[in-house]
Order: C-alpha cells, then structure tokens, then sequence
C-alpha cells in the first residue's frame, strides 16, 4: 500500500490548531489520502524538526507564529511575495529544494474580497500590528490601490521599518496607538496578538467611518475583543480571521498538491456551532 502524503504545521503553541481539520475537510472534498498533523516546535528546535520531518518522508509544512521568520531563512528559494514579506508559511521540499511561499497575504484578500465582497481600491485602511501577518498582508493589500495604509503599533520602530520596506507599493505611513487621530477609516484590520492575551490595543473612539469594516485576523469560537469593539463603534461589518485561516489553508494545498479546495464549504463546517458572520452587510 503506498502510503498517505505527510504534511504538517509547526508552531509554538500549536495545541489550538483548526489546520489539520481543515486540510482533513479539504483532502476528503478532493478525494486526495494526506495525513497532516499539528507538532509543537519551538524556534530553536525548528531546524532539527525540519530535518526530521523530511527524514520521515514530509512534503510539506505550514510554520506559524512564531516561526515564520526562520522559515524564511531556511527555505533555499522563495517566491517573490515572500521575499518581499519576509516571513514563510508555506514550505515544500521540490527534490532536495526547500520552496518558501506565504499564504497569508492571498487569504486575507480572497476573504475580505471574493467571501465579504468588499472593495480596497480608494479605501483607507488601517493595519494595527507590525509582526509577520502584517508583513504577509501589506504587499497584496497595496496591490489592490488602496487611498491610504496606516500602521500603528506599540513599538513604533517596526511599524516605520515595514512602513519602508513596502513604500514603493504605494502611500503608506506609521504611528504609534498614542498618534492616532479620530480621523475615520473604511477599513481596520487587527493584525496585533494582543488578543492572545484578552486585551486589545488603545484605540480613540471614531476611528471606524460610517459604512466602514473592522477584520481580526484572530479567530475564535466567540467573538473576539477586536470584533466586539469593532461593533460597538458601529462598523458596518465587524469580523474574524476564520476565512483568512481557511484561504491561505487552501492556497498551500494548491501549492502543495496543484488542485484549490473549495473554501466554503469548509468555512460553513468551521462555524457551525460557532459564531454566525455578518455576510450580508457589506462596505
Ligand atoms: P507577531 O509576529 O508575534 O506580531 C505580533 C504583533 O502584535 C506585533 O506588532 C506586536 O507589537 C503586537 N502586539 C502583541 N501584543 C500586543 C499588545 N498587548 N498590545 C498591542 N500590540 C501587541 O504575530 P503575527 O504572526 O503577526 O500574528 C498576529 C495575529 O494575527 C495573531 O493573533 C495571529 O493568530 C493572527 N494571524 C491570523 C492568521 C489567519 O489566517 N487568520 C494568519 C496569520 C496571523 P510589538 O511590535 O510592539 O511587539
């Protein structure tokens, strides 16, 4: 019997994972015999870990915090979105070649855009958070011709540094949580892990425009803190990154083995029990 193709996601915790049901529900949709499982690695373990993986005959893995930074050092070659991200969450051996690919990115914006059905083009958005979800997501939101990105976060130097890093892309600039005026923006998107912790970051009433959105990139089985605060400012739409999860999920699978799972479905099981999303207000 040959046997299934192995695939893995390391983290550290890694314990809370929806990955390895979510690429069960895709492999059954596709038909396809993978095993994938959820392994607790800790950043100076992941080298070794990797080794042993691809020993035991691994083709390929998804790292996620906090990993994505050495997975990109130690992939051989990287697709262009991921050099330009700095951060890997996608790895896939090609013969003896580790392939590096980040995901997170093309999640975000299949959701907001294909799932929610919103727009970023003319848009002003807010990204809270300087860590890699917000370097996977920066390049493929600037590519949608946004008016206007603003990164805050708690440590100013590296919302200036990403700032940099993506300036050509379009009209971005940094502050800190203590610069930020009341002046309204159609979309805010959490990408901070404060939430890991139960708090979310200071943020001034007003922020959210009439008709605006705020996202979590968190996800939880109830709301989180950011999607609640986001609907007692009145957003239009206030939700969770359970969609992002699922899309960048898929987009490794097609990556990995050349055919794109229908996310819906997934999305649908993944909630049910959960908290319903608001679909059907949109920006
Ligand atoms: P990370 O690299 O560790 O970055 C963490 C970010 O959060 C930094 O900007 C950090 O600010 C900020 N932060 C941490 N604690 C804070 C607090 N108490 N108050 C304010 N800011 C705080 O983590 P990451 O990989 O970017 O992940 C960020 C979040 O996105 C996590 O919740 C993760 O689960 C989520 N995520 C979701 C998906 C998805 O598919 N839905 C994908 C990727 C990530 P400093 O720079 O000041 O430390």
């Amino acid at each position: 019997m040959t046997p299934s193709d192995h695939y893995a996601v390391f983290g550290h915790p890694i314990s809370h994972s929806k990955s390895p049901r979510i690429h069960q529900l895709f492999a059954r949709q596709l038909n396809d015999d993978i095993v994938y499982t959820a392994q607790d690695v800790r950043p100076e373990c992941f080298e070794v870990a990797v080794r042993t993986f691809r020993a035991g005959g691994g083709k390929g893995l998804n790292c996620t915090v906090p990993l994505k930074e050495a997975a990109f050092r130690r992939a051989d070659e990287l697709s262009d979105r991921a050099r330009l991200s700095g951060a890997v969450n996608t790895l896939m051996w090609r013969d003896e070649h580790l392939f590096g690919d980040n995901t997170d990115g093309v999640g975000l914006l299949r959701d907001l855009t294909l799932n929610l059905g919103l727009s970023l083009e003319d848009r002003r958005i807010l990204i809270l958070g300087a860590g890699g979800a917000a370097r996977g997501i920066l390049g493929p939101i600037l590519e949608q011709r946004p008016e206007e990105v603003v990164i805050a976060n708690r440590t100013l130097s590296r919302a200036r540094e990403l700032a940099r890093r993506f300036a050509s892309l379009g009209t971005i600039t940094a502050v800190g949580f203590d610069q930020l005026e009341a002046k309204p923006f159609d979309l805010i998107l959490n990408a901070t892990a404060a939430g890991l912790k139960g708090e979310i970051p200071p943020l001034p009433d007003g922020l959210v425009a009439t008709g605006g959105c705020c996202y979590d990139l968190m996800y939880g089985d109830q709301p989180t803190l950011f999607v609640r605060w986001g609907r007692a400012q009145g957003a239009k739409l206030s939700t969770d990154g359970l969609g992002m999860l699922v899309e960048q999920a898929a987009e490794a699978y097609l990556i990995w083995r050349g055919r794109r799972p229908d996310t819906r479905p997934v999305i649908a099981l993944l909630r049910q029990g959960g908290q319903p999303r608001q679909t059907e207000r949109k920006c």
